[in-house]
């Protein structure tokens, strides 16, 4: 079978999720959406599950059993998670609801209190909107002006264009890891290096790298670094803001309330320790419990197997793709900068009724502008088919993507 060239069992892994197995109208469901959020393995299901079960109870260390419990395993799944990403312990790991929250509370603890006029965001032509949009406001409210690193013909960053922007007016550098709709691996180490080299702060929006590829903040150097659970099959409701001890230490929280104070008078009020400084309020424990699962559950697989699975199958769509003639691809050439989606679409068919005959097909991929709306802009199109890979994915289905683009054309082209 062409699954034993592949990098992992893909059939022992396709067993801890039923919901591959679903079938509309007699076929069974292809599953080709993993970028905007991937499937939940049972071990990760029935940690929440159990968590609920048998120890569900409000964290902030209550004294009976219950709390004691759900605070413990709170608190260690930001150990895991601290680990997982190579950060120095858990007061490096903020949990957040997502990664545009971790990007919100970053821009508005440390963006709105920080820039001035005359300082400069470095931003990326190809960064989601959860970035873009967020600098752009704080900017505007601050004074502060955001450049654009340009993207070139073959979908890389321009790094010379990068070493041009980054001087001494550069307050921070925000760069998408993995480009969810490019599936460019950027040179995150280099632009953060850039970054140092002109006494700026470099944030890193590794949405789309964590679940995919061995990811080390401190190999990177990066000050901050944001992620989501639910796209690293992970739960929904929780996402994580990496950020350097010193760093956070300095930052005013984003969000007040209860579970992060030291001390509180009708007065005033002054911050607990890290990471509780930034998260107020009841959070996300369960999901907590199922993100730390999940960190289990992928590192039982090994981030590298994960990643030649999904560059294998990505070069393999590529080709396919490539091979029909009619379609436009984006993004560089398979090969070791690449990672595992690809963005294109079918000469003559829009993308949405592309992906509304792939459906009729049950083989579910995303039509859009993946929240790139300025990138799609550049590229001269207002949206793109998405098939994006994860771990239990087939050659087998990138065949039915593939043989389902028959009936879009003749339909439609
Ligand atoms: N950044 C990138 C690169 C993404 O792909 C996404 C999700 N599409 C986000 C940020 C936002 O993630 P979330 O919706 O989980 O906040």
């Amino acid at each position: 079978m062409s699954h034993q060239n592949l990098a992992v069992d893909v059939e022992a892994i396709r067993d801890e999720f039923p919901i591959l197995e679903r079938e509309f109208d007699g076929q069974q469901v292809v599953y080709l959406d993993n970028a905007a959020t991937t499937q939940t393995p049972d071990p990760v299901v029935d940690a929440m599950s159990d968590y609920y079960r048998e120890s569900n109870a409000n964290v902030h260390r209550g004294i009976h059993h219950l709390s004691q419990e759900a605070s413990e395993a709170y608190e260690v799944a930001h150990d895991r998670v601290a680990e997982f990403i190579g950060a120095d312990g858990r007061e490096e790991v903020v949990f957040t609801k997502n990664t545009t929250e971790s990007e919100n509370l970053l821009a508005y603890s440390w963006g709105l209190n920080e820039l001035e006029p005359g300082d400069e965001v470095v931003l990326t032509e190809m960064e989601h909107h959860a970035s873009l949009v967020t600098w752009q406001q704080i900017a505007k409210r601050t004074g502060a002006s955001v450049e654009y690193v340009r993207v070139d013909e073959d979908g890389r960053l321009d790094m010379d264009h990068a070493r041009e922007l980054i001087g001494d007016d550069t307050a921070i550098v925000s760069a998408v890891h993995v480009s969810n709709t490019l599936g460019t691996i950027n040179p995150v180490a280099e632009l953060t290096e850039l970054a140092h080299e002109h006494d700026a702060l470099s944030f890193i929006d590794g949405a789309q790298a964590v679940p995919n590829q061995p990811v080390d903040v401190k190999e990177i150097g990066a000050d901050f670094y944001a992620f989501s659970g639910h796209k690293m099959a992970g739960p929904t409701g929780i996402g994580v803001l990496y950020g350097k001890r010193e760093l956070l230490e300095a930052m005013e929280p984003y969000l007040y309330g209860g579970g992060m104070i030291r001390k509180v008078t009708f007065e005033d009020s002054t911050w607990g320790e890290l990471p509780w400084k930034f998260e107020p309020g009841t959070p996300p424990i369960a999901e907590a419990v199922g993100l730390h699962a999940a960190v289990d559950w992928l590192e039982e697989i090994g981030m590298e197997r994960i990643r030649d699975h999904e560059q294998e199958l990505a070069r393999y769509a590529y080709e396919q793709l490539e091979s029909e003639g009619d379609v436009e691809i984006y993004g560089p050439e398979p090969g070791a900068d690449r990672g595992g989606l690809v963005s294109f679409n079918v000469e003559g068919v829009h993308a949405h009724d592309l992906t509304s005959i792939l459906n009729d097909h049950t083989v579910a991929i995303r039509a859009g502008d993946h929240c790139t709306q300025p990138l799609h802009d550049k590229l001269g199109v207002a949206a793109s088919a998405r098939a994006s890979f994860y771990v239990y994915n087939t050659r087998e289905e990138v065949d039915k993507l593939v043989a389902a683009l028959d009936d879009a054309r003749q339909l439609f082209a």
